[in-house]
């Protein structure tokens, strides 16, 4: 299995591209602003999306790309896998016809060129000898993480969350864990507004971390623009014993 970091930043600005990972050639995770930086022809073998949450730095592209893929997706929809109330905020509040045309019902309603599937964290789904795990978070708005596995091995992303059981329980449920991608948004200083925000801070994340049974490549995503550095060092001062990676937009990892 391949996995491609498209964008991990928390904002934009030079270099900087928001969330975005894609997995293998065909499954996209997040649909933050690293998906622009995909040739037509990689946006186009994109069959799966699957959403974390409904903030903005996670669907920015969304629209975009369903807009520039439209006619070669009349032949074959993309299909959105998210929670239930996840589905209903993005096609009530984008695809409104307001904000952005209803690509849930074009160009027929009948045969539309993007469906919605309800995935829930007690069912798995299976994409072409991929196993899809949706995991419990704790963020501002409804949200969840993902585990992949392949073959025996196995990847998770936090997607945004602060402090909680869930996610690290759900991963502990596994018996293999080989990559891990976790946030870690805000600066310790900030840790009372990072935790409103729903967001982990270098103090939390290193506490959370010895609640995981296995030990996985930590990378970190999400990191504040501008602050990568020292909220990045913080982490790497409170975790001595874990090998932590920084994340960057184009990185790759094979598991
Ligand atoms: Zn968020
Ligand atoms: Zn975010």
């Amino acid at each position: 299995m391949q996995i491609t970091v498209l964008g991990c930043s928390g904002g934009i600005g030079a270099g900087r591209r928001t969330t975005a990972f894609l997995v293998d050639d065909d499954i996209l995770i997040d649909c933050g602003t690293g998906v622009g930086d995909l040739s037509l022809e990689a946006m186009a073998r994109i069959r799966h999306l699957l959403i974390t949450h409904t903030h903005l730095d996670h669907i920015a592209c969304l629209p975009l790309l369903l807009d520039t893929l439209f006619s070669r997706l009349q032949s074959r929809p993309l299909v959105i896998h998210a929670r239930a109330d996840c589905m209903h905020i993005i096609h009530d509040h984008i695809f409104n016809w307001q904000i952005w045309p209803d690509f849930f019902e074009l160009p027929e309603r009948e045969r539309p060129v993007v469906r919605f599937h309800a995935m829930e964290p007690a069912v798995p789904i299976y994409l072409d000898g991929r196993r899809i795990d949706m995991l419990p978070v704790a963020h501002s708005v409804p949200a969840v993480g993902y585990r992949v596995e392949r073959d025996g091995a196995a990847f998770a992303f936090s997607g945004d969350t602060t402090s909680n059981d869930g996610f690290w329980d759900a991963l502990n449920a596994h018996d293999t864990l080989d990559l891990l991608f976790v946030e870690c948004a805000f600066p310790d200083r900030e840790q009372a507004l990072g935790q409103q925000a729903g967001h982990y801070c270098p103090a939390l994340l290193a506490r959370d971390l010895t609640k995981l049974r296995h030990a996985p490549r930590v990378g970190i995503t999400h990191l504040k623009s501008g602050e990568e550095d020292s909220v990045f060092a913080a982490l790497q001062a409170r975790v001595p014993g874990r090998e932590l990676l920084r994340l960057c937009s184009g990185d790759v990892f094979t598991i």
